[in-house]
């Protein structure tokens, strides 16, 4: 079988929720990806920052294989060895006092919300039902009910209303918008410090570090979604790092396990993941020992790979480099770290073509909202990497 195969029967017996460029991967290691008639791909997306360990690590891989000999899952009814070390490690790395282990994304979001509202309750003094969530203009935090509830892109919402009440969104960067909304049921103000799937875009300077004051003021808690950003990929352990702030709640995912298995948790102190009692929230897998084993390893990788430095050096190069191309598309370049957004004019035609032409070449990236191009390779990637895409990235950009 080969690609046109592949893609015929996914076609035909697969929902078509999404939209792939017509690459079938069959194996990766590291920055590079092969697809299924061996041509050889440089990985521009890392599979939306999960892989920033890089693909198939191998201390990753012998952990999991490891622990998937001894013992996967145990559920929740039993305790087993890897979570309460996964979830020591992670609270010595990150100075939280607390963690919540989940499995996607948007399920560890979920659990920032709940654990919002029923702070809400018990400790903020909300009378009951009564308590409000901000989120931001363009946000991407997962797509269940609840969370598609508060997204402001029409796509996201349409046909699957009924929606879950209790949010109310304020424009992203704006600060006065924030303090017009906070009142006094207001429990969480839940934001990405850098938003990804938007289209790489980041808020004024100053802006996270005013918005939570304003939150600590009026006693909401300041949720960060680092799920994307977070982990390295800014540059940054966390992108609210550049702000000098310490949130109340930190989400974090996809890179958690090196793109090995769905592992999410939630970090936060006692006084807010204090308020879950046993029976009032849970996951069959979250926090089972493969995935935890997985996790504990992945954020060893990353730490002891100084990986985190990798993504802000070499961002800084990468961006420098793109910015250098003289390209009629280019409306502009930016980005923290690793993450890096390319916005092309409204008249080069949308960034799709551009990328489809990349793979041509043996480059992969997504466009992300039409008209921008994401950068975000694994950050093990090294400088001679970037030098051999930007050759292609230039080939491209010059195209007409
Ligand atoms: C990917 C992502 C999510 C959702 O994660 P899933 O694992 O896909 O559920 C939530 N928030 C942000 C910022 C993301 O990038």
């Amino acid at each position: 079988m080969n690609t046109r195969d592949y893609i015929a029967i996914e076609e035909q017996f697969g929902a078509h929720n999404y939209h792939p460029l017509d690459v079938v991967v069959d194996h990766a290691e590291g920055v590079y990806m092969w697809d299924v008639d061996g041509k050889k791909y440089l990985d521009c997306l890392a599979a939306y920052s999960a892989v920033n360990q890089g693909h198939c690590h191998p201390r990753i891989i012998k952990a999991l294989k490891d622990q998937a000999e001894k013992v996967t899952l145990t559920s929740r009814a039993f305790r087993n060895d890897q979570l309460p070390l996964l979830a020591k490690e992670l609270c010595e790395l990150t100075g939280y006092e607390m963690m919540l282990p989940m499995n996607s994304g948007a399920e560890a979001v979920e659990t920032a919300l709940k654990a919002a509202r029923k702070w809400g309750e018990k400790v903020k003094g909300v009378p009951q039902g009564k308590g409000k969530i901000l989120t931001c203009s363009n946000n991407f935090a997962g797509r269940t009910i609840t969370i598609v509830s508060f997204s402001t892109e029409e796509q996201y919402k349409d046909g699957f209303g009924p929606f879950t009440p209790g949010f109310e969104t304020v424009e992203y960067g704006n600060i006065d918008s924030l303090k017009a909304a906070i009142d006094e049921n207001t429990v969480a103000f839940l934001i990405e410090p850098i938003q990804g799937e938007a289209g790489i875009i980041i808020p004024p300077d100053g802006y996270l570090k005013e918005a939570k004051e304003v939150c600590e003021k009026h006693n909401v808690l300041f949720m960060t979604d680092e799920i994307q950003s977070g982990l390295g990929r800014s540059g940054k352990l966390f992108a609210f790092e550049y702000d000098g702030i310490r949130p109340d709640v930190v989400i974090i995912g996809k890179a958690l396990s090196g793109g090995c298995y769905p592992v999410s948790a939630v970090l936060s102190d006692k006084e807010v993941l204090g308020v879950f009692n046993p029976g009032d929230h849970g996951s069959t897998f979250g926090g089972n020992p493969l995935g935890a084993a997985i996790a504990r390893e992945a954020v060893k990788v990353l730490i002891e790979e100084n990986l985190v430095e990798n993504s802000f050096e070499l961002g800084k190069y990468f961006r420098s480099k793109l910015s250098e191309i003289p390209s009629k598309h280019v409306k502009e370049i930016r980005g923290k770290g690793l993450f890096i957004g390319m916005e092309l004019n409204e008249s080069s035609g949308g960034a799709r073509r551009f990328c489809e032409a990349l793979a041509e070449r043996g480059i992969l990236c997504k466009e992300t909202h039409t008209h921008v191009i994401r950068f975000a390779p694994p950050l093990v990637i090294k400088k001679e990497e970037i030098d051999e895409a930007l050759i292609h990235i230039k080939d491209v950009l010059l195209m007409d």
